[in-house]
């Protein structure tokens, strides 16, 4: 029996079929008519001369004027390309992607060739790339292995406004670079107008102004604060539709599940309008989402009909999509935030910031007058919102930095030049997690296996439980964990109607109570041995896309492991010894059973609990490593495995003392205790009301 997941399979044909009509339409001609149509085209000369004239210049244009996509064949054209490859740097994968297709058909050549992209585990570029779109985390890798970056004549930090924390970093490093290369540019980007801060940091670098079109945007707020966004977003588009005239609409949402549950209730609704209602195209688009799915919200809209494009903040300035003639904020976005004390990242629904809100505003006013429906109260808006959003250097984890600047060299890091300067708590905790992970030395120097976990594109935890399994002889079942893990969430398929038909599929994975990491594992070999057969993955409910990136990231890894000088070894008998690779990257993740059935982290004393999907969430083992917190209703720990106390201290002794690991009531009582408690804790997880009080 076949579960293929028909209507996704449908969809994706349409857009291909749109995108090729398109394509076909689409000649060099037409797209060099467009490109003479941008309001960057009539600055043209003068951008170049003072390109020429300046070495560090920042641009200031609205989105749409064509910075992105025209700046970097302006100074093809002018022939910088001679020189060196033109770098332009992106916050967003998505946008580094399709901005590169985009510029390699306005200039007639195949995509990868002389116009190309890079970004983390898909490199797209050749030798003959003379054009390279990549994230800013990618241009980062890159200065690890060419600190001067000299295969480049300039490097454009595009959406610079976003203020990453890879396009923070970068700024302090290009700086440097642009002071000892008199013959590189540097070129700063940003869709705002906080230039002038850009320029004093670039010791007053000239700010370039692009005028763009700019209409009047209406913008309505709602009268009282709406309970649930979601449904509101979907009542004001349908709204829209039977009321306003023709254009499209864009909708601001958080995230891939919110867009999913929209595009739902919208084709859900819209069928209950009757067949009077014009045809409505939706358009999700969001980090993850297949590229051929992403061309979608770029196809001209049919005459008659309407587009509705339901996005992530990528829409605010990343992507230009033309014909937006109503915008929807719902006022919120995701944001990471950090805490340095217990050293935990979350990913908040948290409000947007005033700067935020009137971007979204002016993307219903590029082709005309627009109107934008705020989703929340002016009061709201004057009251609760922030200025500007919080650099994210302020609110990470910075671990992965520390250690690539480490790497070039940078140790006073109190004393980088940083445009706004992170935490200190911040700093000295990612000093101390390197540190325990033996990537520093007691100096604060880098080692040997520091410089090795830099390598590998990963976190540093990830990249040492890699390094790691060069001793315990398994690297080849790390690696395929890493990668498994890097995909995340969306490996299992529970599609709603068959819940038990997929628990069941996942529970084999399970057997023996291995615990997540080994289950990652069993399901990636698993698929391995029927060579990596799709219908495999149907049958089993586990996503074939992801399966497939989690093959490109292993293999990419592999890759790796040649460089650092480990050699690969599989050892997918002895499960101790791959658990203990495991836990020499995140011992600092190990949690305790309490008595109420909840854990507590070892070192930081939190409370979390097992996320109800992980394999382990009945099981309840006394000691357990994971790989991540997430925080929903809960602090959850995600990808749970069991651990022998003992092995804490014996893979990290620095780290942790017997009396970490030693339970206050003596072993033997506790043993007892839970062994009894047990077959109760599975009842009471279904009854919430009920819970334990702790004895202890
Ligand atoms: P900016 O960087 O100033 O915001 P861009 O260079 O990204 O502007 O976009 C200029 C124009 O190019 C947009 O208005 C849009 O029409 C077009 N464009 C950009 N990316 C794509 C794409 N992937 N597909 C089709 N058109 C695109
Ligand atoms: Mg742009």
């Amino acid at each position: 029996e076949s579960v293929m997941d028909g209507d996704q399979f449908h969809e994706q044909d349409i857009a291909n079929s749109l995108v090729e009509k398109y394509k076909a339409k689409c000649n060099l001609e037409a797209l060099q008519e467009e490109r003479k149509k941008l309001p960057i085209y009539n600055y043209r000369d003068e951008l170049l001369k003072a390109i020429h004239d300046h070495q560090v210049l920042v641009i200031v244009g609205e989105t749409g004027s064509g910075k992105t996509t025209q700046i970097p064949q302006y100074l093809h054209e002018a022939g910088y390309t001679k020189r060196g490859k033109i770098a332009c740097t992106q916050p967003r994968r998505v946008a580094a992607l399709s901005i590169a297709a985009r510029v390699s058909r306005e200039m007639g050549v195949k995509l990868g060739h002389e116009v190309g992209y890079s970004i983390r585990f898909e490199d797209c570029t050749s030798e003959r790339t003379l054009l390279k779109y990549m994230t800013d985390g990618m241009l980062l890798r890159e200065l690890l292995s060419e600190p001067d970056l000299s295969s480049y004549s300039v490097v454009m930090v595009d959406e610079a406004h976003e203020r990453t924390l890879s396009t923070d970093i970068l700024f302090g490093l290009v700086k440097d670079i642009a002071r000892f290369r008199p013959n590189f540019k540097l070129l700063i980007s940003s869709a705002t107008l906080d230039a002038e801060k850009f320029s004093d940091y670039f010791d007053s670098a000239p700010i370039f102004k692009i005028p763009g079109r700019r209409y009047p945007v209406e913008i309505h707020h709602t009268k009282a604060p709406e309970a649930d966004y979601l449904d509101a977003a979907v009542v004001t588009a349908l709204q829209i539709h039977v009321t306003q005239p023709p254009g499209n609409i864009l909708v601001f949402l958080t995230g891939q599940e919110e867009i999913e549950t929209v595009e739902e209730m919208l084709k859900h609704r819209i069928s209950g309008l009757g067949t009077k209602i014009a045809e409505l195209i939706i358009c999700p688009i969001y980090a993850n989402l297949p590229t051929e799915l992403q061309a979608k919200i770029f196809v001209p809209t049919p005459k008659g009909a309407r587009k509705v494009v339901v996005a992530t903040n990528i829409a605010e300035t990343s992507l230009t999509i033309d014909g937006i003639k109503y915008v929807i904020d719902t006022g919120f976005c995701k944001m990471k935030s950090y805490n340095p004390r217990t050293g935990t990242e979350s990913l908040l629904i948290t409000p947007i910031s005033k700067a935020s809100a009137k971007q979204r505003a002016g993307r219903s006013g590029r082709t005309g007058p627009g109107k934008c429906f705020r989703l929340y109260t002016a009061d709201s808006y004057h009251r609760e919102l922030d200025n500007n959003t919080v650099p994210e250097i302020q609110r990470t984890n910075l671990a992965n930095v520390v250690l690539s600047l480490k790497c070039l060299g940078i140790n006073d890091l109190l004393h980088f030049d940083f445009m706004d300067p992170p935490p200190v708590g911040a700093l000295l905790k990612a000093v101390e997690l390197l540190y325990a992970l033996g990537a520093l030395n007691k100096l604060g120097q880098l080692t040997k296996v520091g410089r090795s976990m830099a390598e590998l594109p990963l976190d540093p935890m990830s990249s040492k439980a890699i390094v790691a399994s060069d001793k315990y002889k398994c690297s080849d079942d790390m690696i395929s964990i890493a990668a498994m893990l890097f995909v995340g969430n969306s490996i299992f398929h529970r599609p709603k109607e068959k819940k038990v038909h997929a628990d069941n599929a996942r529970s084999n994975f399970h057997a023996g109570n291995v615990g997540d990491h080994i289950a990652l594992l069993k399901v990636y070999n698993s698929w391995k041995e029927t060579d990596y057969s799709s219908q495999w993955c149907y049958e089993n409910y586990v996503q074939v896309r992801s399966m497939k990136r989690a093959r490109d990231i292993r293999d990419q890894l592999a890759g790796r492991l040649e460089r650092i000088e480990i050699e690969l070894t599989s050892n997918a008998n002895d499960l101790d010894a791959i658990k203990k690779s495991i836990i020499s990257g995140y011992f600092p993740h190990s949690a305790q059973l309490r008595i109420n059935g909840s854990y507590r982290t070892v070192k930081n004393r939190l409370t979390v609990h097992i996320h109800p999907s992980s394999g382990m969430a009945q099981l309840l083992p006394r000691w357990i490593i994971y790989h991540e917190l997430v925080l929903t209703t809960k602090e959850y720990m995600r990808q749970v495995t069991e651990l022998k106390p003992e092995w804490l201290v014996e893979i990290a002794p620095h780290y942790y003392q017997l009396k970490d690991v030693e339970d206050s009531v003596c072993k033997r009582c506790l043993k007892d205790m839970h062994r009894s408690l047990r077959p109760r804790l599975i009842l009471v997880s279904t009854v919430s009301k009920f819970s334990f009080v702790c004895t202890q």
